[in-house]
């Protein structure tokens, strides 16, 4: 979806209101199957616009500990300036965004913040137990009495020396 701002350049320069949802494409799409809300105001700078909101949305993740699907609540912020003279093929290096044809691709601007935006290791819940590595139950449901296997670093150097004593 493209917002057009050519109207911030003539003599009407009153902000641009957004409130749309968009439904990104391809893996950010997946991870939000009900769309990302953009609200936000568009306003006119030298030679561009800058645009100011927030993202809100509902991420569909999985909890890198337990491993169960969970929701979690994502608020990005948008502080984004467009301008005409930085060039499409520069925009990677440059912290103004290139102002293309005089729309904003939201959809582009959304799956930009959100990749940013996205947890190296998301968890359900800071206090999740996760998995027991003896019996794979879920410690967060269901207790379990499994001892985990200890093994003593020095301990492990002397088997390994009677071992070696044993097969000479
Ligand atoms: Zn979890
Ligand atoms: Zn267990």
């Amino acid at each position: 979806m493209k917002i057009p701002v050519d109207r911030l350049f003539g003599s009407d320069v009153e902000a641009i209101e957004v409130d749309q949802v968009v439904q990104p494409a391809g893996d950010v799409g997946a991870r939000y199957p009900d769309g990302v809300r953009v609200l936000a105001t568009i306003g006119r700078i030298s030679h561009g616009v800058y645009m100011e909101g927030q993202l809100e949305g509902v991420e569909a993740e999985t909890c890198v500990r337990c491993l169960e699907a969970f929701k979690r609540p994502t608020r990005v912020a948008i502080e984004e300036a467009f301008s005409e003279d930085v060039a499409p093929k520069d925009a990677l290096f440059s912290a103004v965004s290139p102002l293309v044809g005089r729309s904003i691709d939201l959809d582009d601007l959304v799956v930009q913040l959100l990749e940013v935006d996205e947890p190296m290791a998301a968890v359900c819940d800071e206090r999740c137990k996760g998995i027991c590595a003896v019996c794979g139950g879920n410690r967060n449901l269901t207790g379990c009495d499994c001892k985990e296997p200890v093994i003593d670093e020095r301990l492990a150097g002397l088997s390994r020396l009677l071992q070696e004593r044993d097969n000479n």
